[in-house]
């Protein structure tokens, strides 16, 4: 599908009401027109205050809301369009704060609201995988300056990162927190974030000696210290990217969370060369998304 790029302006005037977003959905949901999935009668009422559409046929009362974010939700839809446009316009995040205090919104409405969207970016990216030339590291997140450092410390949160290199540049990228690093476990990072058959480069961990027993062309030259720079540049670009955007606007995460968090930079980077259309990509992933509970948020 092609992408819209919209200005402030632009947003303000397609989304400058409760129906208007509301009509936006319906068209997403029924692009040509509505169909009752029970009698195929095309008229409907609008039950605006319920977000429902219900059939003039026979009664039946399909959600506009259903297969969304906003599904089960009591937040206006404006505010929820608004909420996707100031997420998707600046590239260091917006906190549940700032949020709240623009939207007029309480903390938690915000917070959960943000987490929502934040699913909804990790949802996207999860129907790609890496391909071609891919580097391929794990590194620490969070926790203190005290204490061992590197593999083996025990207040941070091990990452996986993959980065594929598309000449000299970076192409698509993937984090995933882990328990530690194991064969297992980097296996099924491994099936979930790479296409079968690639060319990894890793240094010479022995867990990552599984990647060539999964087919992959396997380069896991020890690589010393002070060259893992050169060696896996585009992995240790993402890592200092990514640490910096959690301290930035979010001011560190917790572990719970940095999944999410995670996700949310992923999203970001590999959409850095659409950054005008990314409003109408991000409004687009919350409407395709599944719904999350706040329950579901919490747990
Ligand atoms: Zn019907």
């Amino acid at each position: 599908m092609a992408y819209q790029e919209l200005s402030l302006l632009q947003f303000k005037k397609k989304f400058p009401n409760e129906r208007a977003c509301r009509k936006a959905l319906k068209k997403t949901r029924w692009p040509s027109g509505f169909v009752c999935p029970k009698c195929a009668h095309t008229r409907a009422y609008d039950r605006p205050k319920r977000r429902l559409l219900e059939c003039t046929g026979c009664g039946y009362q399909a959600s506009l809301t259903a297969g969304t974010i906003f599904h089960h939700t009591r937040t206006p839809l404006l505010k929820w369009y608004w909420a996707i446009y100031l997420a998707s316009q600046d590239k260091g995040g917006v906190s549940a704060m700032r949020l709240s205090k623009q939207l007029e919104l309480g903390y938690k409405t915000a917070w959960a609201m943000l987490h929502k969207i934040r699913k909804a970016m990790g949802q996207r990216d999860s129907r790609y995988t890496l391909s071609g030339s891919i580097e391929m590291d794990d590194a620490f997140f969070g926790g203190t300056g005290k204490g061992k450092r590197g593999r083996g410390a025990t207040n941070k949160t091990t990452v996986m990162v993959m980065t594929e290199t598309k000449g000299d540049k970076a192409g698509f990228i993937a984090m995933q927190t882990m328990k530690s690093v194991s064969g297992e476990r980097v296996e099924k990072v491994t099936q979930k974030h790479i296409e079968p058959g690639q060319k990894i480069r890793t240094d010479g961990l022995h867990a990552f000696s599984v990647l060539k027993k999964m087919g992959h062309q396997h380069d896991g030259r020890p690589i010393p210290g002070k060259q893992a720079h050169e060696e896996l540049p585009w992995v240790h670009i993402a890592i200092s990217n990514a640490k910096r955007f959690l301290l930035g606007t979010y001011h560190g995460v917790s572990r719970k969370y940095l999944q999410d968090y995670l996700n949310e930079f992923c999203y970001r980077f590999n959409r850095r060369s659409w950054e005008q259309q990314m409003t109408d990509r991000l409004l687009t992933a919350c409407i395709n998304a599944n719904p999350v509970t706040f329950a579901e948020l919490k747990a």
